[in-house]
């Protein structure tokens, strides 16, 4: 079922969610961001952010338990808020649904999956999306909704993705309008200036020239780590309190840093960069496809477009794999 809901109504809606819960959504700033909203007229849904909207389910520095004496105490994660994530853009949700995947592999995540049960997930389409950097229509989209927004000239277009989707349009039924549009291919169309040719990149792997040209420029920055929306890799600390307590947390750490390999007695095993760099792609691109079936990249450019050097990655693979074909 579509419904329809004019700009009017559509910010009145807004106005009386943030009454009720915490509302995340794109703001623009100077680096943007989905942050928490304090009305409708503060949600940007122009901008891919800078920062992704993976903290909300992968939080830094998430407490896993505090033990002291010998006892372990755990946190109470039914603590943990609901909340509504707007403004999600398909990479945006794709990103989620390779979490959810991720998190839950061989064990799940329980402080994941609870933050995850919690956030109502609004996507938003752009067309027109980002810049010469997205790439989303040459991976695997697969995603997940309650509610999501197309706009059109005077009205959002709606469409239902779930039971709690559903009890958000009826609770709200003065606002929406039925309507009997028939969402089409067109309509979910997304255009991209940039195309990977293909993501079965197996056969590059020992093209030491094109690798070796790619990673010449790479700072070690983990920037590209830390602005992806999928990069989910974590390691735990220790940090001691003064009431002789030591509290257990949980951070996302970044491989193209030369510390994300460094095991006991001193061991790298990646020491290089390109052995680092090439990790990040493969792990993007092959391995997780390799086990789940689909890329854990979703295209979505960061990596970059916010790159120092504007490492691009897209355009060397496509170069590296014509000239495996001849
Ligand atoms: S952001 Fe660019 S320079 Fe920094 S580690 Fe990633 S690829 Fe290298
Ligand atoms: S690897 Fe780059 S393009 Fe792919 S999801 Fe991560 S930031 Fe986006």
């Amino acid at each position: 079922m579509v419904y329809a809901i004019s700009f009017e109504n559509y910010n009145k809606f807004l106005d009386s969610l943030i009454q009720k819960t915490d509302v995340f959504a794109p703001v623009k700033g100077k680096v943007s961001s989905f942050e928490k909203l304090k009305s409708a007229e503060e949600f940007n849904a122009d901008v891919l952010t800078e920062y992704t909207a993976k903290n909300n389910f992968l939080k830094q520095g998430e407490l896993i338990l505090t033990h002291k004496e010998g006892e372990v105490v755990e946190p109470d994660l039914s603590k943990i808020k609901e909340k509504i994530l707007l403004g999600l853009r398909m990479c945006d949700l794709a990103s989620i649904k390779k979490h959810d995947i991720a998190m839950n592999n061989k064990y799940a995540d329980p402080y994941y999956n609870e933050r995850r049960k919690k956030v109502t997930l609004f996507g938003y389409h752009q067309k027109q999306c980002g810049d010469e950097y997205c790439f989303c229509q040459s991976v695997d989209l697969e995603v997940e909704y309650d509610l999501f927004f197309y706009k059109r000239a005077d009205h959002y277009l709606v469409e239902v993705g779930s039971d709690k989707g559903k009890t958000i349009i009826k609770d709200n039924q003065d606002l929406f309008e039925e309507s009997d549009y028939k969402m089409t291919k067109e309509d979910k169309e997304i255009d991209n200036q940039l195309k990977l040719d293909s993501h079965d990149i197996d056969d590059i792997y020992t093209n030491n020239r094109g690798w070796s040209a790619l990673v010449k420029d790479c700072l070690a920055c983990g920037q590209c780590n830390a602005l992806c929306p999928t990069c989910f890799c974590f390691e735990f600390r220790d940090v001691p309190k003064q009431d002789g307590s030591v509290e257990k947390k949980r951070f996302l750490s970044e491989c193209q840093l030369e510390c994300f390999s460094r095991v006991a007695g001193d061991h790298i095993f990646r020491k290089a960069q390109i052995d680092r760099f090439k990790h990040r792609i493969y792990h993007q691109l092959q391995y997780f496809k390799d086990k789940f079936g689909k890329t854990l990249c979703t295209g979505c450019g960061r990596c970059i477009r916010h790159c120092p050097t504007k490492i691009d990655f897209v355009t060397k693979i496509n170069e590296m794999k014509k000239e495996a074909k001849k």
